[in-house]
């Protein structure tokens, strides 16, 4: 087998045609709501806020996708807490941590919430596996990004497939890459408003409010997993460390992502 055949993930397939259309078209009501809301965000001192002005500016289904970490788990409570109505899931790529399934059902138990968990096609997998084996992607970045297609990229538009809005818990001092991540911005791959309400916060910010709110945590960050992936893709960092050093260690530091949150790369300054 050749690199191209290991470039694309096996059984690639177009986008539903839904998809497809909106992000050819683009939506210029959606694309003015996400500038305001870029410039409304930062104003607001509170999480909780933040949401409940997001919930007030986007109509239609608003996704929350959970990775379980620090900064999701903030996210998760804010909502909570505010009350507002978001469809809250996670992907299980079947390659997690036992730690991070049990910080899900504490989670749950904790908010009184259901998490939508969704799993990637098993025949997806199947192919994959069949054709890179079970830890194929060690191989090479291209095998790597293809078992992160098939097991997080596709089940994530699949799960966000006719939503209006998309939250996540990026912040801007998680990473080089990171570094000019807006609160809002128009997504125009997956044709809807994605709203990043945590972008500004520090670790410390971070940190402050899950102690203040005693909210529950993956067990492994207190074990030197800052940032917390897949079990055979993740490894403890050392002091002095960057954040994301742990996840695909064998790679290359630049552009350590998975391809869910893929941007176009931040200007370095000399
Ligand atoms: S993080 Fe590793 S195991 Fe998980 S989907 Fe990506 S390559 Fe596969």
């Amino acid at each position: 087998m050749n690199k191209t055949d290991r470039a694309s993930p096996p059984t690639a397939r177009p986008r539903a045609s839904k998809l497809q259309t909106r992000t050819s078209t683009g939506s210029p009501p959606d694309a003015e709501i996400a500038s305001r809301l870029d410039e409304q965000l930062g104003a607001l001192a509170t999480l909780e806020t933040r949401l409940a002005a997001i919930v007030a500016s986007i109509h239609g289904r608003i996704a929350f996708s959970s990775s379980l970490g620090l900064e999701d788990q903030a996210m998760l409570h804010g909502i909570a807490a505010s009350g507002a109505a978001i469809d809250v899931f996670t992907l299980d790529t079947g390659r997690h941590f036992p730690e991070t399934l049990e910080t899900l059902e504490a989670s749950e138990h904790r908010y009184g919430v259901k998490v939508r968990v969704v799993f990637p096609d098993a025949g997806d997998v199947e192919a994959l596996v069949a054709r890179d084996g079970i830890m194929g992607f060690r191989q090479s970045v291209e095998a790597r990004k293809a078992c992160c297609e098939v097991r997080k990229v596709r089940p994530l538009n699949r799960a966000l497939s006719g939503a209006a809005g998309w939250l996540t818990g990026m912040r801007r001092e998680q990473s080089q890459e990171r570094s000019a991540v807006p609160f809002a911005e128009w997504d125009a791959a997956h044709g809807l408003v994605k709203i990043n309400p945590i972008a500004d916060w520090t670790l410390a910010d971070l940190e402050g409010y899950i102690a203040r709110h005693d909210i529950p945590v993956n067990p492994l960050h207190a074990k030197g997993f800052p940032s917390i992936g897949c079990q055979p893709c993740t490894r403890a960092v050392r002091p002095g460390e960057d954040i994301r050093a742990g996840r695909w260690w064998w790679e290359n530091l630049d552009g350590k992502e998975c391809g869910l949150h893929n941007r176009p790369k931040a200007k370095v300054s000399a």
